[in-house]
């Protein structure tokens, strides 16, 4: 040990610290971090108590998904149903995946809220929308070996320069303990916004969308995937990425999502 180090040698041991400073100095940095920035609703930005999270005005306004739900889509019953029905949609025309959930609808506060972590970097959202994740997909998690974010296309990656699918889904994988895989599932054609083309254009905007390299089908073999998507609109695109996860090895295929379209108009209900 030098002499300066000798000399400027703590008298506290860095023990004594842990157990009887520490607290007394995160005090201090909570109450003075709360004082620059005091907590507020992460969406309409009034004043709350407890930070990241949303005031009960802005959490009426959301439209969470409880049962009744399609067994299959996950989307809404307007009536009361017995559990395990499935859609005239899913029957109509089944999916590639095996069942899909949603935390809200995609209306109003939730569609506010996901374009602030879209296209305004809120990423102090995370916390939230994972934490519902975890409570509206718990049976599908329970389940579930892997799990893995709908890859955006490098371009669209490049502009928006992060992928929102990809943040949920590591931050899931952090609170539920699965293994996050980004690079087994890949993007290998740009594609149009699914939105107003027919069934038989979606199919061809999406055909061959993904792709998935030889030495990664391994990682899929006899498992079952929990892939993450932001927002589930037409259902097409969850949908080309289960054929192609099944097609490389995938048991099963569970899809979880923030939000899912669930206007009356659109074909995925
Ligand atoms: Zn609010």
């Amino acid at each position: 040990m030098s002499a300066y180090s000798k000399l400027f040698k703590p008298k506290i041991s860095k023990e004594f610290f842990r157990k009887n400073l520490n607290p007394f100095f995160n005090e201090i940095n909570k109450s003075l971090t709360d004082y620059l920035f005091p907590p507020v609703c992460l969406s309409c930005m009034t004043s709350l108590e407890i930070p990241n999270t949303i005031c009960p005005n802005c959490w009426q306004n959301i439209n969470f998904l409880t049962q009744p739900l399609c067994e299959i889509n996950g989307t809404p019953f307007p009536f009361d149903i017995e559990p395990g029905t499935i859609s005239a949609a899913a029957l109509k025309n089944p999916p590639s995946y095996d069942k899909a959930r949603g935390v809200a609808a995609y209306d109003r506060t939730m569609k506010e809220l996901i374009h602030k972590l879209k296209y305004n970097d809120r990423h102090e959202l995370l916390n939230l929308f994972t934490n519902w994740m975890k409570f509206s997909g718990k049976e599908l998690i329970k389940q579930s070996d892997i799990i893995l974010p709908i890859p955006l296309y490098k371009t669209r990656l490049w502009q928006r320069r992060f992928n929102q699918s990809a943040l949920l889904a590591k931050r899931l994988s952090e609170i539920t303990s699965l293994p996050y895989e980004c690079t087994i599932l890949r993007r290998q054609k740009k594609t149009r916004s699914q939105v107003g083309l027919t069934s038989k254009e979606r199919y061809q905007n999406l055909k061959n969308a993904f792709v998935i390299e030889q030495n990664e089908k391994e990682k899929l073999e006899n498992k079952t995937v929990l892939l993450i998507d932001d927002v589930i609109t037409t259902g097409a695109t969850i949908n080309s990425a289960a054929l192609s996860l099944k097609n490389s090895g995938a048991k099963t295929v569970y899809i979880l999502s923030l939000a899912i379209v669930t206007n009356s108009s659109n074909q995925f209900i």
